[in-house]
């Protein structure tokens, strides 16, 4: 099974709540913050939260990943 990497630059999040709309599954407005996060992600030494899922499972990640109107969510 492939697994991929989620990465968001949080950081660049506007928080208009877009991926959560589209994907409430794997994706979470974070309290107080104005911004969202996936779900269960860590954060890296950059400053991106990264979630680590199968390729059968990404689904609606895609969604997000093209409807993120600043385009800081990637999928690898
Ligand atoms: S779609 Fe992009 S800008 Fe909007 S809340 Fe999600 S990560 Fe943030």
């Amino acid at each position: 099974m492939a697994v991929k990497k989620i990465t968001q630059k949080y950081e660049g999040c506007i928080g208009c709540g877009t991926c959560v709309a589209l994907c409430p599954k794997f994706w979470e407005m974070v309290e107080g913050e104005m911004k969202a996060r996936p779900i269960g992600g860590k954060m890296n030494e950059a400053g991106e939260y990264e979630l680590e899922v199968e390729e059968s499972e990404l689904g609606c990640n895609k969604d997000a990943e093209e409807a993120c109107p600043v385009q800081i969510i990637h999928i690898n």
